[in-house]
């Protein structure tokens, strides 16, 4: 049975949308969740998925939160404690270990539609939030103490606050009128799962090659989930490659890490972007994860970047609530958007700065003495461990392990 008046309406049940559904209604705001697609079941005997991301431990604190980490990591998951990062030149690596930053692991490689599915379950079949799907925002009114969604089935339902949560090409921030300044870095990422001579042992790799890094994520198998960024030309060469080349290539690229490559899987490409909105929230509506922010994917950051918008939006609409003020009220919008924008921009040139780092032409004396700075310093590589980890200063209270009762004051 469903009602048409909400708290929160959220228009798109991707990674980040379905976490923030399942936050708010356990913190029992109303919750309408609008999604174009209906997520498929997570089948762990299926092959691997192309798509995997890097989750921090803070994203992993708010999923737990969401509860959706336990149903996760019972299903196909893999952990890492070193990071090695290589360019090529430099004979020693970068290393970044999880224990000597008293840190259980760096991060865990998931699957996109495991996280997708475990969150859509708990929104699903907790019957606490009213899931309209398959529908589609067709178009949003901005009108007083309540906006208008009107459905593409023809359904019209109102709420305090709507949420775009809906990726890229968000309709919710067209409508919005949001203008984005948008980089297109002419380049695109190659996805493949690759299985070498030797197990992957837990080590996220990656090295910076003259187009772009190369990435090794593990798996829970010993294979490894390839991210391989480089111009569009040389991406779309290597995506109709034979199998035969594309394998010797990638062997010559990784000179030999784990050895030789030994299966690979089907491979595609996805453009890369960096797109910031000016700003994330207006008129009872608030954007968050892609619809608000695409950064380069060369630090595994965009749906971390997600997760950590939807606690911080939890987080201030429970203290919105418990002074009993309106949640969406512009002073409420306001700190939200000035809270998320600043974080994101940050991390975005933090991407841009990185990506130029280690992309000067290979014997630069700028990026031997900025790579030697890095790994000398513990003090850099810890704050570069707690941005990458998501946790510490400005990060949402959820990921720094506060819980939804501590929110509540329950
Ligand atoms: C190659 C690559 C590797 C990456 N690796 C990492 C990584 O390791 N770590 C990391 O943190 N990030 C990574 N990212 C980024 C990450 O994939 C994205 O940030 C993330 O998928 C965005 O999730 P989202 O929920 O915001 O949006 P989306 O996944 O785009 O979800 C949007 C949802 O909204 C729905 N929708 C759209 N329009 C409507 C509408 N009008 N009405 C209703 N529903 C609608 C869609 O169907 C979809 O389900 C990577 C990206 C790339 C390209």
């Amino acid at each position: 049975m469903t009602n048409s008046s909400y708290d929160v309406a959220i228009i798109g049940a991707g990674m980040v949308g379905a976490t923030l559904a399942s936050l708010l209604s356990r913190s029992g705001f109303s919750v309408a969740l609008i999604e174009a697609i209906e997520p498929q079941p997570f089948d762990s005997r299926a092959e691997v998925g192309l798509r995997v991301s890097a989750i921090s431990p803070g994203s992993s604190a708010v999923l737990d939160q969401a509860g959706a980490w336990k149903s996760i990591i019972a299903q196909r998951v893999r952990p890492y404690r070193r990071m090695q990062i290589e360019d090529g030149v430099e004979l020693d690596p970068l290393l970044f270990d999880a224990p000597v930053f008293n840190m259980e692991r760096l991060g865990t490689i998931v699957e996109n539609a495991l996280i997708q599915w475990s969150a859509w379950q708990v929104v699903s079949s907790g019957g606490m939030v009213d899931i309209y799907s398959p529908d589609y925002l067709d178009s949003l009114e901005f009108c007083g103490e309540q906006n208008q969604v009107l459905l593409n089935s023809g359904k019209k339902i109102s709420a305090r606050l709507v949420v775009g949560a809906d990726g890229a090409a968000s309709r919710v921030r067209k409508t919005m009128g949001i203008r984005q300044d948008h980089y297109a870095y002419n380049q695109q990422a190659l996805v493949a799962v690759v299985g070498k001579q030797k197990p992957n042992p837990g080590v996220a790799w990656q090295r910076f090659l003259k187009e772009g890094p190369l990435a090794f994520l593990p798996l829970a198998d010993g294979r490894s989930s390839i991210v391989w960024t480089t111009s569009s030309a040389e991406a779309g060469r290597l995506l109709v490659q034979d199998a035969a080349t594309f394998t010797s290539e990638l062997d010559a690229a990784s000179s030999g890490w784990l050895g030789r490559v030994e299966s690979l899987g089907p491979r595609a490409t996805f453009p890369l972007s960096m797109r910031l909105s000016e700003c994330y929230a207006s008129q009872r509506t608030v954007l968050m994860g892609d619809a608000a922010h695409v950064v380069h994917p060369l630090a595994g950051q965009g749906v971390n970047l997600g997760f950590a918008d939807a606690a911080a939006l939890v987080e201030s609409l429970i203290a919105t609530r418990l002074a009993g003020a309106d949640i969406g009220s512009a002073s409420t919008l306001h700190a939200y958007d000035r809270w998320r924008r600043s974080e994101s921009e940050a991390m975005a040139f933090g991407m841009h700065g990185l990506r130029s780092l280690f992309g000067i032409e290979s014997l630069s004396p700028l990026r031997r003495i900025g790579l030697k700075l890095v790994k000398r310093s513990w003090a850099v590589k810890d704050v570069f461990l707690q941005r990458a980890a998501g946790v510490g200063g400005n990060a949402p209270k959820l990921a720094n392990g506060a819980t939804l009762r501590d929110l509540l004051g329950a």
